[in-house]
Order: C-alpha cells, then structure tokens, then sequence
C-alpha cells in the first residue's frame, strides 16, 4: 500500500514546516494556508478520520487539543480567535484521509465556514 502523506510527514520521509513535536502528536504548517496561522495537528498513528478512532484511542484526542492550544499560544493567536476543526470524509471536504485538526486563526474566522 502506498503509504499516506502525513505518514511520511510524521515519520520525517517527506518535508513540512513543523512547529511542535513529540512521541504521539506532530503539528506542521498547512502548505496551502486559509488564515496567517493555519497549523495541522495530526497524530503519529495512522487513523483515517476521528470516527476510526477506538475507545483507546481517545486520550489522544485530548493530547491533540492540547498542542493545539500550545500552538495557538506559541503563534500568538490563542487570545484572538481560533478555529478548531477535522472534516470527516469528501462531502466534508477531507481530502487527506489521515486524522488531521485543523488549527487556524490571525484573521476573523467567518460563520458558517461554507
Ligand atoms: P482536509 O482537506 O483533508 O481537511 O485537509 C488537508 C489539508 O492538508 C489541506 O488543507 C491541504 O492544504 C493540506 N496538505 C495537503 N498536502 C499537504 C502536504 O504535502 N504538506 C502540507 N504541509 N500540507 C498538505
Ligand atoms: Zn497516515
């Protein structure tokens, strides 16, 4: 199986600009940013979407949340305003299909996204 992106990006196999990293949690700068600060948080284990997650897996959702909140302070947005959010399949508009949080801020963020 040809292995995904974020794969080779947490393993170090394939470039990004990462921002924060430790034994379960990598966070890397979107290559196509939306807002001045746009952050991927993403697990080292390879999880489709946040529904594939089992019941093990859950802490991991908390310590995802928490280098979100880190990266939002360490880039000076956590004060401002910060969206927070994981499209879970195409007709959500996921196109890459390993569990990623999208960490964004340093504009205003619009409701509904769209
Ligand atoms: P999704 O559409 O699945 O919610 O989000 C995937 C995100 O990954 C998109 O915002 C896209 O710009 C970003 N992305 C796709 N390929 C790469 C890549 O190779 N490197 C980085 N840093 N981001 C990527
Ligand atoms: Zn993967």
């Amino acid at each position: 199986m040809e292995e995904c992106i974020f794969c080779k990006i947490t393993k170090g196999e394939m470039d990004a600009e990462v921002v924060y990293s430790d034994d379960r949690v990598v966070a890397f700068r979107d290559i196509n940013p939306q807002a001045p600060v746009h952050v991927l948080v993403v697990p080292r284990k390879h999880v489709r979407s946040v529904f594939d997650l089992s019941p093990e897996d859950y802490d991991l959702l908390g310590r995802i949340f928490q280098v979100a909140k880190r990266v939002s302070e360490e880039e000076g947005i956590a004060g401002s305003g910060v969206r927070i959010l994981t499209n879970v399949e195409r007709g959500a508009g996921q196109s890459v299909f390993h569990l990623h949080f999208h960490v964004m801020g340093g504009r205003q963020m619009h409701w509904p996204p769209g």
